[in-house]
């Protein structure tokens, strides 16, 4: 142990999440790593001239949480949009949208972020005359918090030349209207990538639309931009409380980025890139994949990870389906892949030791996906592979109990469910249909039934604070009688953010638990969340983010 320590944390009520020593009163940081735990005295006693004391004064010290999903390039570019979570009916959103688009004259498209299904109302989809209302002179979109569906007025379909329609791959529509143009309404990715287009962020998107790089490569100057985008995002992580990031949508461009940045000294969060795998790839891309791996593989930027679609979402019914859809007779989606040939990919992806995580809602994609995840096992062996599940928010009991033998981590958004976090309940619920609420959701019982759980917000799609995810875990209550509760205990949201993310990523040994010799990622709240009433837990805040034992946020 060094002579004095950089920092220390006392008069905290440390949650080390170590069930050797679930609570101490101090820690102490040397050299980027957790030098001691223990009794305010003792670690006290470490403190030399030149360490950094923080008293905590009695308000919770926790290892600094891991955000298992989310899209960090798009979600920085989006905090410049206008946002409209919570925001419903026409004038609010017609208030919102003036102004804004009144503060940004210069913006090629008015974008609307976090719009929900229902904001006209239930029932009720939004057409482009409903938008051409609000601004009929400049191009004018909304974007679903979901990011897989938009509306757009006829300015921005015309100016993204699908006004007359546009031919797509599955899974992907431009609603049509009954006059032979486009409604407004765009599905997935190939339906909107045009309008998206008009706001010139492309490069922000690429991980996500083509998984590929910029193309030409942009000029210093806007490299200059997109890393000043990427610091607000990763600044947006610290000031969250959050140390390291599972960032969904990849591309070696993003990771370039970063290391510029981790070069200037400034990395104020550890981040994981995948290769992002689309369903036009051959499986002679993966070599990619590989490479991506083998050159990022540091404790602040790593790969190692296949990030795939097999389906859309429900509200679209875009999600893949065991049955039809409730209120779609007929109707159960298109997969991105058959089962066959994703069985293929994850065979070989799973053959190069790679991690695969793939989006996966409706319980038909969730049962493809274990298929493929178990046809790999079978042809390349057992290994300890961890391949995940992303969202799972429709499955059945029997894919439930292959979660823990087959290895696979279940990915969930605490603040997804309908009627939790923000989300409204339509339409999702009846999308479902009420002989399916059982399952949905299923985060208890995966986790009864063995599954290692991993939290995250999938940010920009809900706000990515993890109290307020902790808060929707907990909280969470049954849309109807007599359906199981799927509730989690503090602790156990506590840990889903936090060791449970060091798990997914092979990280166990270094992160997630306030331990000696463990990364010193800490964060200290301005309150005790063991005191504070379940309702108001999204209302406590990080004090301190210390990140390798730097500190990356204070307030
Ligand atoms: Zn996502």
């Amino acid at each position: 142990m060094p002579d004095s320590a950089d920092i220390i944390i006392v008069n905290g009520r440390v949650r080390t999440m170590d069930p050797d020593r679930p609570r101490v009163e101090a820690v102490a940081a040397a050299g980027g790593r957790i030098v001691a735990l223990g009794d305010n005295a003792s670690i006290h006693d470490l403190a030399g001239p030149t360490t950094r004391v923080i008293d905590a004064g009695g308000a919770s010290v926790l290892p600094g949480f891991i955000e298992g999903h989310m899209h960090l390039f798009s979600g920085a570019a989006e905090l410049a949009h206008l946002q409209l979570h919570g925001v419903h009916g026409f004038e609010a959103l017609e208030t919102a949208a003036r102004i804004y688009a009144a503060l940004n004259p210069d913006r090629p498209l008015v974008l609307g972020q976090s719009a929900d299904y229902t904001i006209l109302g239930v029932g009720r989809s939004v057409t482009r005359h409903d938008l051409d209302r609000i601004l009929p002179d400049r191009p004018f979109a909304l974007a679903a918090a979901d990011h897989h569906t938009m509306w757009a007025n006829t300015k921005a379909l015309e100016a993204a030349g699908i006004l007359h329609g546009k031919a797509v791959g599955p899974g992907n529509e431009v609603v049509m209207g009954s006059d032979g143009r486009a409604a407004g309404e765009l599905r997935e990715g190939e339906a909107f990538g045009p309008v998206l287009a008009l706001a010139r962020e492309e490069r922000c998107r690429l991980g996500l639309s083509t998984g590929g790089e910029p193309d030409p490569m942009p000029t210093p100057a806007e490299r200059d931009g997109d890393r000043a985008i990427m610091r607000r995002g990763l600044d947006w992580c610290a000031r969250h409380g959050i140390t390291s990031i599972h960032n969904m949508d990849g591309n070696l461009y993003q990771l370039e980025l970063l290391s510029e940045i981790e070069a200037a000294g400034d990395l104020a969060c550890r981040v994981k890139i995948p290769f992002h795998f689309k369903n036009f790839m051959d499986l002679s891309d993966l070599e990619k994949a590989s490479r991506m791996a083998g050159s990022y593989r540091s404790e602040w930027l790593s790969s190692g990870m296949v990030k795939m679609f097999y389906d859309g979402v429900l509200d679209s019914w875009t999600a893949v389906m065991l049955e039809d859809y409730a209120d779609r007779p007929g109707w159960r989606g298109e997969p991105l892949f058959s089962p066959e040939r994703f069985a293929e990919i994850a065979t070989e992806i799973d053959r190069r030791g790679l991690q695969i995580a793939v989006h996966a809602i409706g319980d038909g994609a969730v049962r493809a996906v274990l298929d493929g995840y178990e046809a790999a096992a079978k042809a390349n062996g057992r290994r300890d592979s961890r391949h995940r599940i992303e969202h799972i928010e429709l499955t059945t009991q029997a894919d439930i109990a292959r979660f823990a033998p087959l290895g696979v981590i279940a990915s969930m958004q605490p603040a997804h469910p309908p009627g939790g976090g923000g989300f409204p309940m339509e339409p999702t619920v009846s999308r479902i249909g009420r002989a399916r609420w059982a399952d949905a959701y299923p985060v208890r019982t995966l986790q009864q039934a063995g599954a290692s759980i991993v939290f995250a917000s999938d940010w920009p799609v809900a706000p990515i604070d993890p109290l307020l995810g902790m808060r929707c875990a907990v909280e969470r209550t049954p849309w109807a009688e007599a359906l199981p509760s799927q509730n989690l205990t503090l602790d156990q949201a506590i840990a889903a953010y936090t060791s449970g993310g060091a798990y997914a990523e092979f990280a166990e040994h270094r992160k997630g638990r306030l331990r000696p010799g463990y990364l010193a990622d800490i964060v200290v709240l301005d309150a005790d969340i063991d005191s504070v009433e379940t309702e108001r837990l999204n209302e406590v805040s990080p004090r301190f983010t210390i990140c390798g034992g730097r500190i990356t946020f204070a307030a």
